[in-house]
């Protein structure tokens, strides 16, 4: 394998050695890898402000001879996100995101939308007044419908009846489609829904998280995406969260 530069953002960064690093990162065209920075912890001038997490960084990768590990040569940091750092609230949503991106193991041939994502979320976290509580649990709603695991929000997917007018429309999780309350299904786990989180739903699935990221819901509206979330996420990526991290149902 020969060289390469490629942008990566930083998910994670850990020391091996006294001088060593090895960094956890996702790039647009590789999807997720790790590489290593010799003397990183040392060396100002080879990564003059690179190696922190969160940050989108120009890398020179240098694959050894034998292509089993990724050195990194040099970086150019191209995003520092200290405004995020800055408040423990705000690196607390970003850290819940970074998270649950590394847990759902991204094909290389949706990187490319999957970083976008990714990027636009801590853009958003780092510099919108408010963010809602809410955000992380819409960032993995968001994730799940990328990674096509999303139901149809428009349509009964039986009938053909416009969800959002309709009766009782359910999801029907482990079929990951939405019925009208007139059609039924074999069963297995359901959340009722009803027209106003539907349209949460689709706001959220069509637009950049800058346009949801101070949604507030009412408790019962809000139950229901959770529970809708929670449940495809643990059925369809085989995830759960729990004591701070994701963890394989
Ligand atoms: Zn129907």
């Amino acid at each position: 394998m020969q060289d390469f530069i490629d942008k990566a953002l930083i998910l994670r960064v850990g020391r091996f050695r006294e001088a060593d690093l090895w960094l956890r990162l996702f790039t647009p065209q590789r999807g997720l890898l790790t590489a290593f920075a010799f003397g990183g912890s040392r060396s100002r001038r080879r990564f003059v402000g690179c190696l922190d997490a969160l940050n989108v960084v120009s890398f020179l990768f240098q694959p050894n001879k034998t292509g089993t590990y990724l050195a990194l040569g040099e970086g150019n940091l191209l995003k520092g996100r200290r405004g995020l750092r800055k408040s423990s609230k705000r690196l607390g949503f970003a850290a819940n995101c970074v998270k649950f991106f590394e847990a759902v193991h991204v094909e290389p041939e949706e990187s490319e939308k999957s970083f976008v994502l990714l990027d636009q979320a801590l853009d958003t976290i780092e510099s919108e007044d408010r963010i809602s509580p809410l955000f992380p649990m819409l960032f993995r709603l968001r994730t799940a419908f990328e990674q096509g695991y999303g139901p149809s929000l428009d349509t009964c997917s039986q009938c053909g009846k416009v969800l959002k007018t309709a009766v009782a429309p359910t999801l029907f999780v482990e079929e990951g489609r939405i019925l009208c309350g007139e059609c039924s299904s074999a069963g297995g786990r359901r959340v009722p829904l009803n027209g106003r989180v539907l349209s949460i739903l689709e706001h959220v699935c069509r637009n950049t998280p800058e346009a949801w990221c101070s949604l507030e819901l009412a408790g019962e509206d809000r139950r229901i995406i959770y529970d809708a979330v929670d449940s495809l996420v643990r059925w369809h990526l085989g995830l759960k969260w729990e004591d701070g991290r994701f963890l394989r149902t």
